[in-house]
């Protein structure tokens, strides 16, 4: 399959094969220490995040709009299938890589962050894990391009954190599954053109009775919900997903029945790494812009940035800001190199996600009036960091998975 061939960002992961990257897999703390592939992605990606998605976040924001043509730019970029192989039409570089681009997009436009972590981590990621070859042909190899893009659908609207009760249906047919039950809260959800998706195949097991399905979209027996109003991340779609005797073949079973609540999990384990990415981004935009206002904002004869507590202000900001990406690039290492990352992924994105609304908050602050007004970006960041708290796990499922796996390591 030669979709990728002509991509940039392929040129990038040649390079990290070629002889002279000696440094792949090698724990890194700041950007200047990258291996030279992900110094090179670095910068083509804030470049282009720079140009083609700061300029107009705004408007995506006030105007409720889907990116459409930056996701296809993104996906000729290679940034919407970053870690699937080339002969599936991906770009096949490693989940550092990943991160780095969700946060330099993120950087510019939170909505595109969200809608690129989506595609690469909660739509393709499972898939590549435990999908057949056939299944991954046809669900994963046209949804690399940027010109369609997937979804994941497990919350329902009477379950979100308590994920294995869920209620939508999957009944045994003759050659198949029929799904019943309303899936809630589904990021991409007007424009995806397929969905993985939970449903309950045997109810006496609870969570082990849960399967995952790969769907098309749209679908005989599918309905969106209405598009929900949202605070933040306006320029990404959320709505329900309805279905109602919506028949799926027995060959779009992913992985094996009663794996869905573990595919689940697992799949938000990698998912975190991105939200963590896309809330660096927000709490870096942040410090940029107080950073560049103080910098030329005068108050009492000179720029506000001279003023200690301005200052104070702008250091908490920038240590917040390079511990989490210090967790965010940990767990993204022990992910490449095959190494447990539960718990790293679940400190990655608590502290980065704290870190985006910390950071917020203060550039408001740092802007004084001109930060309340959406002229400047800091009301919009302020706005699109408060769901990197709650979605892919709450802060407060994410203490409970560290506190959980810090028992483990105690023997408890
Ligand atoms: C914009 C947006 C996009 C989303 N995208 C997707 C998507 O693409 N796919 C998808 O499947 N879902 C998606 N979600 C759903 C999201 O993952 C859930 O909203 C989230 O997991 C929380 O679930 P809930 O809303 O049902 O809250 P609840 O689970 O009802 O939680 C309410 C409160 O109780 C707390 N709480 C719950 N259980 C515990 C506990 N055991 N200990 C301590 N506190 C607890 C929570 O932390 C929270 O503060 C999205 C949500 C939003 C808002």
């Amino acid at each position: 399959m030669s979709v990728g061939k002509t991509r940039k960002l392929l040129d990038v992961a040649r390079f990290s094969r070629s002889p002279l990257c000696h440094f792949q897999h090698r724990s890194v703390y700041t950007h200047s220490q990258l291996p030279e592939t992900h110094k090179m992605l670095y910068k083509s990606v804030r470049d282009f995040s720079e140009a083609e998605l700061k300029p107009l976040a705004s408007k995506f924001d006030r105007e409720h709009l889907y990116p459409g043509d930056q996701i296809k730019k993104m996906g000729e970029l290679g940034l919407m299938a970053v870690e699937v192989p080339e002969d599936l039409g991906g770009t096949g570089l490693d989940y550092l890589a990943y991160a780095i681009a969700t946060e330099e997009i993120s950087r510019g436009c939170a909505s595109a962050g969200v809608i690129m972590s989506v595609n690469n981590s909660l739509y393709l990621g499972p898939i590549l894990k435990f999908g057949t070859q056939k299944q991954k042909e046809k669900f994963i190899t046209p949804f690399t391009t940027g010109q369609r893009v997937g979804c994941f659908a497990l919350s329902e609207p009477g379950n979100g954190s308590d994920a294995g009760a869920a209620s939508t249906t999957a009944r045994k047919q003759d050659k198949g599954y029929i799904l019943n039950g309303t899936k809630a809260w589904i990021t991409n959800g007007y424009e995806s053109e397929a969905t993985v998706v939970f449903a309950t195949t045997d109810k006496n097991k609870k969570h082990r009775g849960i399967s995952a399905f790969l769907v098309s979209k749209p679908t005989k027996g599918l309905e969106l919900g209405k598009k929900e109003d949202k605070l933040g991340i306006r320029g990404s779609s959320t709505c329900s997903l309805i279905f109602e005797d919506c028949s799926v073949p027995e060959e779009n079973v992913l992985g094996e029945l009663g794996m869905g609540f573990k595919i689940a999990m697992m799949t938000l384990d990698a998912g975190r790494i991105g939200i963590a990415s896309q809330a660096l981004g927000i709490a870096q935009a942040s410090l940029d812009c107080a950073v560049d206002y103080a910098s030329k904002r005068i108050a009492f004869g000179s720029p506000i940035l001279k003023l200690q507590a301005i200052q104070a202000k702008i250091a908490d900001m920038a240590l917040k800001v390079e511990s989490a990406r210090l967790l965010t690039w940990r767990a993204a290492h022990l992910k490449d190199t095959k190494q447990p990352f539960t718990k790293e992924a679940a400190m990655a994105k608590l502290a980065a996600s704290e870190a985006a609304t910390f950071c917020s908050h203060q550039a408001i602050q740092v802007l004084g009036g001109m930060g309340y007004v959406s002229d400047m970006p800091a009301e919009r960041h302020y706005r699109d960091a408060r769901i990197t708290e709650i979605y892919e796990g709450t802060s407060e499922i994410q203490r409970l998975v560290i506190a959980s796996n810090i028992a483990k390591e105690y023997g408890l």
